[in-house]
């Protein structure tokens, strides 16, 4: 797609310090990593969110996010590895060609993890219900 950074990346057209690639993704090195690591694994065909396309864009990516956190282990060793996937503005989504952060984690390392709002709990089941009806 004319004017995607992550569609030029894909093709080569930008450069990008590319890790990982097949057929059907690529994963690169984030440009404002929050850890020694810090990739981006986006298929080549453009989708803006995770809800657009198919489930195959969804798969290639999985793929993709399989080879590359092996990859991650197997040369940093960190101690864990988080998976973030923002879609939309409202969840933090700044480049919209649908793309998963992998950010190796260390003990220590810092790294807030997943926000929680004590004082809001939702009730579960009629979140369920809302959502399975
Ligand atoms: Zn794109």
């Amino acid at each position: 797609m004319a004017g995607c950074i992550f569609c030029a990346i894909v093709t080569g057209e930008a450069p990008a310090h590319v890790i990982y690639a097949d057929d059907d993704a690529v994963a690169f090195l984030d440009r404002r990593p929050s850890a020694l690591g810090h990739t981006l694994v986006a298929p080549r065909r453009h989708v803006e969110h995770l809800w657009d396309g198919d489930a195959e864009d969804v798969v290639a990516v999985a793929r993709a996010v399989h080879a590359t956190a092996a990859l991650l282990h197997d040369r940093l060793q960190p101690d864990g590895l988080t998976m973030r996937q923002n879609t939309g503005a409202a969840s933090g989504q700044d480049v919209f060609h649908l793309h998963v952060h992998l950010v190796p984690r260390w003990h220590g390392d810092g790294h807030i993890g997943w926000p929680t709002r004590p004082d809001d709990l939702p009730d579960l089941a009629e979140v369920q219900a809302r959502l399975t009806r």
